[in-house]
């Protein structure tokens, strides 16, 4: 095939072109085109998305040499129009050439070498091979890359021979052994050379702009995030949005969001240590209710409550009442728990009644001691249960 046409005229959004061949793979139709401006993923620049005829592309891949389009529909046949999904391209071409541009710059002016490019659905990254970047040098590098931006520097792209590539002074790992064709070279006019398979834009200016978004430690280097292009501007109108939002809920600036977060939190954990004293002091308040009560064996329920405040409630019910028992049961239908306890001086065989009761609650459990503890699926039975140990002591 000749030099596609997504190489020849990136920005050649629809065409008329043959099927030359159908297929299907992995249960999907794919059609290969006598030329195409849908780009197939590679060198960190996803596939384009698009149309043929009326049937949307979902992918393309180079595979064997040929580039599938693989399809959400029925393979067409013939003469047909190809459409490409424009404004996912461009915003493609705006991250790949503004990571062209941030490689350039982070390397000559801080000798960091890019490893690795990531175009990301949101932000985009790059690998260097630079430890622990400053504040200060990634303020310096975002400065120097705005600069070049506004440069409005000229991006090219050539293909020439393996002979005058050597000649080059270009910024690249080398070719492939056995190389064999003509090598693309990207050039950003006064910036650098590289070479490159992908579809870019036509001046630095067309980046609109580039915003580094922090760092991540990584094994041998860091990881740099950015955004580029017109997502620069989605992104921060998507942040004005939610800040709003919060200034709303807080009532308070911008620049107070995140003290009014933290003294919310700090209000929450104090309010948190409240209720837990009120429920200890609940649960020791109804443990000595049910200790002064005179049933045979003491019972209550309690539906919003949970295990450890069953647990709280029968610690102080042995202590009052060391020759009696009690069943307590707390939670819902389906996802309760119960606790059997009795005093010390109880004669009842607490792990043998215990498995009675959770038998009879659907439930499981064990324990130590004076407390028998578990969880319940079935607390409808409760009177069931209280019957049952009523006969046992
Ligand atoms: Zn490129």
């Amino acid at each position: 095939m000749q030099i596609p046409a997504y190489e020849r005229e990136p920005f050649l959004r629809s065409m008329e072109t043959d099927v030359v061949r159908t297929g299907e793979a992995r249960g999907r139709a794919f059609v290969v085109l006598a030329d195409t401006i849908l780009y197939p993923e590679g060198g960190g620049q996803p596939a384009d998305r698009g149309r043929i005829g009326d049937v949307p592309v979902e992918d393309v891949r180079t595979v064997d040499g040929q580039i599938r389009h693989y399809l959400a529909g029925e393979a067409p046949a013939g003469r047909v129009r190809v459409e490409l999904d424009w404004a996912r391209r461009f915003d493609h071409m705006q991250q790949h050439t503004g990571q062209h541009l941030l490689t350039a710059v982070a390397e000559q002016r801080c000798g960091w070498h890019t490893t690795a490019f990531h175009l990301g659905e949101r932000v985009s990254d790059i690998e260097l091979d630079a430890s622990k970047p400053t504040a200060e040098q990634i303020a310096g590098l975002e400065d120097a890359i705005a600069a070049e931006i506004r440069a409005a520097r000229p991006v090219t792209a050539r293909r020439v021979s393996p002979e005058e590539y050597a000649t080059l002074s270009v910024r690249t790992r080398g070719l492939p052994d056995g190389f064999t064709g003509t090598v693309r070279l990207v050039e950003i006019a006064g910036v650098d050379l590289n070479t490159c398979g992908g579809t870019h834009v036509r001046s630095t200016a067309e980046i609109e702009g580039l915003k580094l978004l922090g760092t991540e430690a990584m094994r041998g280097g860091t990881r740099l995030f950015y955004v580029a292009g017109a997502r620069l501007r989605r992104l921060l109108g998507a942040h004005h949005e939610r800040s709003a939002k919060l200034r709303q809920l807080l009532g308070t600036s911008d620049d107070d969001l995140p003290s009014g977060v933290a003294a919310k939190l700090d209000q929450l954990k104090d309010a948190q240590r409240a209720v837990k004293a009120l429920e200890e002091e609940l649960a020791a308040a109804a443990g000595r209710a049910l200790a002064m009560g005179s049933e045979k064996v003491a019972n209550a329920h309690w539906p919003e409550r949970d295990l450890a405040f069953l647990q709280r409630v029968a610690r102080e019910f042995v202590r009052l009442a060391p020759d009696r028992v009690a069943l307590l049961t707390a939670g819902g239908e389906g996802q309760g728990a119960f606790v059997l306890c009795a005093g010390e001086r109880a004669t009842m065989d607490l792990a043998a009644a215990g498995r009675g009761v959770a038998d009879v609650l659907g439930g499981r459990g064990g324990g130590s001691g004076r407390i028998f503890q578990g969880k319940a699926t079935a607390l409808s039975r409760r009177a069931e249960a209280l019957a049952r140990l009523e006969t046992l002591g």
